[in-house]
């Protein structure tokens, strides 16, 4: 059982994959924390189960890629997208998706994304943390209630094992609760966002062989539509024996039996045969951001500050993204070396990227589910149906294409607006879904080059400020690496002569910060880096 203390610089509040990865970041820079679940951590109805390219150059970062490849998910699995009248019946089209083991990953990322169910994912992330001796997990602890204070936090938990209340007192408290925060709820912060987009359920099944019931190539998820359009999906969560059926629903509340369920698993898959359902849970979908991000000493992340549809697989994802941002300026802040405004920049540069996803997931459940109002035509069900079926499914395909490959998402996100930013006034964000083209401008994410087999530029990032002098003519910096001993920065100087390096950061000095987003960029030392640096340390606003 995890002691419990009675003070700590971080405490965390919800032990999901988002209060996980925050828990391992700050351990990972040695900020000691404490993160207080209060299930038991173990995941019975998996919902995440795709790790983005970004999430894996983190846990590249952190050392833990090889884990997450190493998960149980079989890496010969075909991640296919097959648009079916149900898994056994008729198949309308196919997306061809390669298998982890033959995914080859986009040129821009040294990672790819992964398949690793929740189920697997968590315990990865669980293990991280607790190998970092300044992480302690509290399972089966409950905050109950916070207070905010000029020096700290005083947060009331409770301990259900023992029935022992504690006090704890604590720098900063991160809400990392999920989508009914009770941080968020303490806070007294609205959610902003359109009704109930479905009322949806989603089954947790059983079967050892059902390839053989469906008797068609295997794929990752199956898309079933029927003459009223689009009606379930059904995803190898585990590749081998588990399934999960989605009974997507509309924005009328189901009622739910076990004969309901039982009834729909036969019919998305399309034949009388064993199975034995696991778990059963009916939930709300909703688009929703929190109004605030938080501010002074309490801060929200992961799905307490934004809840998405699941299509298009970017809630953990964008969480995971938060509490990168959140690491290191609360390092930063406990050092000492963090300035007043540091922590505002949180939100101005995570609440968009929040937004932005979640309309995108909004935008991917509708395509998602227009096949019942554009109903496929009768012909579809029928054998002869056979040139119906493939013009349908190309149309459809088409469609939805863009929520499977939205590289542009997942790695192009920059924070325009950032006030620790010094941002270019010629550069345009290029905003899209499916495309990505690296940019080293201020606010984005510094882009990845190899400098050798196995080395990427994206492996110099991470600890402190990184200032990287490119080219062979690269200036001396040695006026950045003294105001930075004197602002008591971390700043390490890496010189790169290496082509590629130069054709993608396009200029001779690139400060990167922590969490690998480039802060500022130059051709000559400025004559002020002072002010740089406390610019980008959040301690002076940026001249108008
Ligand atoms: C079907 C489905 C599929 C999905 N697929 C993907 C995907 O492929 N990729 C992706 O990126 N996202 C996906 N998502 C979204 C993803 O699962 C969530 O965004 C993610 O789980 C959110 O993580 P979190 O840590 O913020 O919150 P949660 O996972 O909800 O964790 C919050 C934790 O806080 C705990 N807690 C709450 N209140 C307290 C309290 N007072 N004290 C202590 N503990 C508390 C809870 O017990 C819980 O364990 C999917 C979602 C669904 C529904």
């Amino acid at each position: 059982m995890t002691e419990i203390p009675s003070a700590v610089p971080v405490l965390i509040i919800g032990g999901g994959p988002v209060g996980l990865a925050l828990a391992g970041d700050l351990g990972w820079r040695g900020v000691s924390c404490l993160l207080v679940e209060k299930s038991d951590g173990v995941i019975t109805q998996p919902r995440m189960d795709g790790v983005g390219v970004r999430t894996m150059e983190f846990c590249r970062r952190w050392g833990i890629d090889k884990w997450v490849e190493e998960a149980p998910y079989p890496r010969d699995h075909p991640q296919d997208n097959v648009y079916v009248t149900s898994m056994a019946g008729y198949e309308l089209e196919r997306e061809p998706v390669p298998a982890p083991e033959a995914d080859r990953g986009p040129r821009q990322s040294p990672q790819r994304r992964e398949r690793c169910p929740q189920d697997m994912f968590d315990p990865i992330l669980k293990r991280f943390a607790t190998s970092l001796p300044h992480v302690r997990l509290s399972y089966h602890t409950e905050l109950l209630e916070l207070a905010e204070d000029e020096s700290g936090v005083t947060a009331r938990i409770l301990d259900h094992t023992s029935g022992t209340e504690h006090t704890v007192r604590a720098d900063y408290v991160v809400g990392c609760d999920g989508a009914g925060s009770t941080v968020r709820g303490m806070q007294d912060i609205p959610m902003t966002g359109p009704d109930v987009l479905t009322y949806s359920t989603n089954v947790i099944f059983r079967c050892d062989d059902l390839a053989a019931v469906y008797d068609k190539p295997r794929g990752y998820r199956f898309i079933c539509i029927g003459p009223e359009g689009t009606y379930a999906t059904v995803v190898a969560i585990n590749g081998r024996d588990r399934w999960r059926l989605s009974i997507i629903g509309d924005g009328s509340r189901q009622e739910v039996t076990p004969e309901f369920v039982e009834q729909t698993i036969r019919r998305a898959v399309g034949a009388d045969f064993e199975f034995e359902v696991l778990s059963t849970v009916s939930w709300a979908r909703r688009e929703a951001i929190a109004d605030s991000y938080g501010s002074g000493r309490i801060y929200l992340a992961g799905d307490a500050a934004h809840v998405m549809s699941p299509t298009g697989g970017l809630g953990m994802n964008s969480g995971i993204g938060d509490a990168v941002d959140l690491g290191w300026k609360l390092d930063a802040m406990l050092a000492g070396w963090g300035g007043s405004e540091l922590l505002a920049s949180y939100e101005v540069e995570r609440r968009p990227v929040g937004q932005r996803n979640a309309s995108e997931s909004s935008e991917n459940l509708r395509r998602l589910l227009l096949p019942r109002e554009e109903t496929p035509p009768a012909a579809v069900f029928e054998p002869g149906g056979t040139q119906e079926r493939a013009q349908y499914g190309k149309w459809f395909r088409d469609l939805v294409h863009r929520e499977w490959f939205s590289l542009g998402l997942h790695l192009g996100y920059e924070y325009p607006n950032s006030p620790i930013c010094l941002t270019e006034p010629n550069h345009e964000p290029v905003w899209e879904v499916t495309r990505y083209e690296p940019t080293a401008a201020p606010g984005a994410r510094a882009p990845h080059v190899w400098l050798d087999e196995k080395t990427s530029t994206l492996d110099l990032f991470g600890r402190g400020f990184v200032l990287l002098r490119i080219g062979a003519d690269s200036p001396n910096a040695q006026e950045f690496v003294d105001a930075a001993a004197h602002q008591k920065v971390p700043l390490a100087v890496h010189a790169l002569d290496h082509p590629d390096v130069s054709t993608a950061y396009q200029a001779a000095l690139v400060l990167v910060r922590p969490d690998g987003f480039v802060a500022w960029r130059g051709d000559s030392v400025p004559h002020d880096p002072e002010t740089i640096l406390a610019i980008v340390r959040g301690a002076q606003a940026q001249p108008c």
